[in-house]
């Protein structure tokens, strides 16, 4: 794993549930998911395609709940990993701002 990578993913950690910022819940400690949306062969930039998701939001919160526990009905309540990734990526560029 390059160093980069490794920033990346404690600053995503650092972030908090997105979801629950999002739904207005404040920064939920998180654990990393990794995206499954257009996982293809390659897997270079792996980590670079994750979300952070509290407990609830990623294992265990149930279904419509937790991503696995059903990721379609998942996206339609909180949106695409695509789009949260987007979201994800702007808020890590965001927060490396905020410490220069
Ligand atoms: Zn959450
Ligand atoms: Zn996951």
């Amino acid at each position: 794993m390059t160093k980069d990578n490794k920033n990346w993913l404690s600053d995503v950690a650092a972030l908090g549930c997105v979801v629950c910022r999002n739904l207005g819940y404040g920064e939920s400690p998180a654990e990393i998911h990794h995206i499954r949306t257009g996982q293809g062969t390659a897997q270079r930039a792996s980590n670079k395609k994750t979300l952070p998701l509290c407990a609830p939001h990623h294992r265990t919160g149930g279904y419509g709940v937790a991503i696995h526990a059903g990721q379609k009905k998942w996206e339609e309540n909180y949106g695409t990993e695509i789009e949260l990734l987007e979201q994800t990526k702007r808020d890590v560029e965001e927060l490396r701002l905020c410490r220069i």
